[in-house]
């Protein structure tokens, strides 16, 4: 199976403008993809997601949770219900996360074995277990267009020695989960093979801060020949700069032909930033959770600034949030009312600061795609890129 990944331009900085094909549509790349923990980008409808941005062409593709989606309202009831798609009404991509983070991140008392993770739910203390065919059956079941291999995320810092144990264990997890994968698949009948493009199954490369073991990680992952890898385990409160090293160096290890996906990641200026190093897709919650807490992006006499409406100075701003955004927010509304909304616990402040960010982070990828595909040089050959060959 091709990983239905076509590239069309590469910079010389690495950045790269692609299009990824997906049993619900095409994603054009690099792209920025909106979180939906639990079957819900937080505070924003689907009606709007899909008409956010300075095109109107809303987010291509969304993210959900795997591990909240299994914990409530439980994935065989989603199965039953036709998958996520069908359940939340969203008729474009998808990608469920492997569950490893939140499972790491949220539960207690864990306890980490080669077969797996038992941990508690972080909403009734009661008790679960995750292994990598565990966690492949749940996001079949979900019915994603891309899945995630089931993963350790280690703690930040980590030794080396630690980094380098959970490795192993990560790598032996993503063989489990390939297979797994590989056998149950078709197991989702309302699943429809759109155009011949199917589900897959990304890797995730881990290895902590280390380039030698992010470089073992990224080969070991390689030799699996997946449709996508994905750069895991960053963002977990390290400098900036170690991070866009660890990205950096993690790129020139994976292959070219191959939608590379960073997790988790970042401020408007880093997303923009990767994007041009040749990251071709990001999630992150920042934009939604910012929205929530009265914070907004916004790019003042060229500077990227993030405003807290909170503060008593804007409570007679006229200005909307962002005087270049198009979005429908700063269109219509005041620094001074949103700040009312919020100061007042309006629910409707969350919604409209939430919509406000999104916006400014899918413009950000639009501007960046833009620039990509004016001044890259044409691939050699489209079609060659659009198929999965064995890695070197
Ligand atoms: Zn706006």
């Amino acid at each position: 199976m091709g990983s239905g990944f076509q590239l069309f331009h590469t910079v010389p900085g690495g950045g790269r403008r692609g299009r990824l094909n997906l049993p619900h549509g095409t994603v054009e790349t690099p792209v920025f993809m909106p979180v939906g923990t639990a079957a819900t980008v937080k505070a924003v409808d689907q009606r709007t997601l899909e008409t956010l941005g300075e095109s109107a062409a809303g987010a291509q593709i969304i993210l959900a949770n795997t591990y909240h989606l299994y914990l409530r309202p439980g994935h065989e009831l989603i199965r039953r219900l036709g998958g996520v798609h069908r359940f939340m009404s969203w008729d474009r991509p998808m990608l469920t996360d492997s569950g490893g983070f939140q499972v790491f991140s949220l539960s207690q008392l864990r306890t980490i074995t080669p077969e797996g993770v038992e941990f508690r739910s972080h909403l009734d203390g009661s008790k679960h277990f995750f292994s990598p065919e565990h966690s492949m059956g749940v996001q079949i079941a979900l019915g994603a267009d891309i899945l995630m291999a089931f993963d350790e995320c280690v703690e930040h810092p980590a030794s080396y020695e630690r980094t380098r144990d959970s490795l192993g264990l990560t790598h032996a997890w993503a063989e489990r989960s390939v297979r797994y994968f590989a056998e149950h698949k078709h197991e989702v009948p309302w699943f429809e093979a759109r155009d011949g493009q199917t589900q897959r199954l990304f890797g995730i490369v881990q290895g902590g801060m280390y380039p030698d073991l992010r470089r073992e990680s990224a080969a070991r992952l390689v030799e699996m020949d997946l449709p996508g890898y994905a750069i895991g385990g960053l963002a977990v409160g390290e400098p900036r700069e170690v991070t866009r090293d660890m990205i950096a160096r993690t790129l020139e290890w994976l292959p070219q032909d191959k939608p590379r996906y960073v997790m988790g990641v970042g401020y408007p200026d880093e997303i923009e930033e990767y994007a041009r190093m040749g990251v071709d897709m990001m999630d992150c919650v920042l934009p939604t959770r910012s929205g929530r807490h009265g914070l907004v992006f916004a790019r003042l006499d060229g500077e990227l600034t993030r405003l807290n409406l909170k503060k008593l100075e804007f409570a007679e701003d006229r200005r909307p949030i962002d005087p270049a955004c198009t979005c429908p927010v700063c269109r219509r509304y005041t620094r001074a009312y949103l700040r009312h909304l919020f100061s007042s616990g309006e629910p409707l402040a969350a919604s409209l600061l939430s919509i406000h960010n999104l916006s400014f982070y899918l413009d950000t990828m639009e501007r960046v795609r833009r620039d990509l595909a004016g001044t890259g040089l044409p691939q050699e050959s489209e079609s060659s890129q659009a198929t999965s060959t064995p890695a070197a």
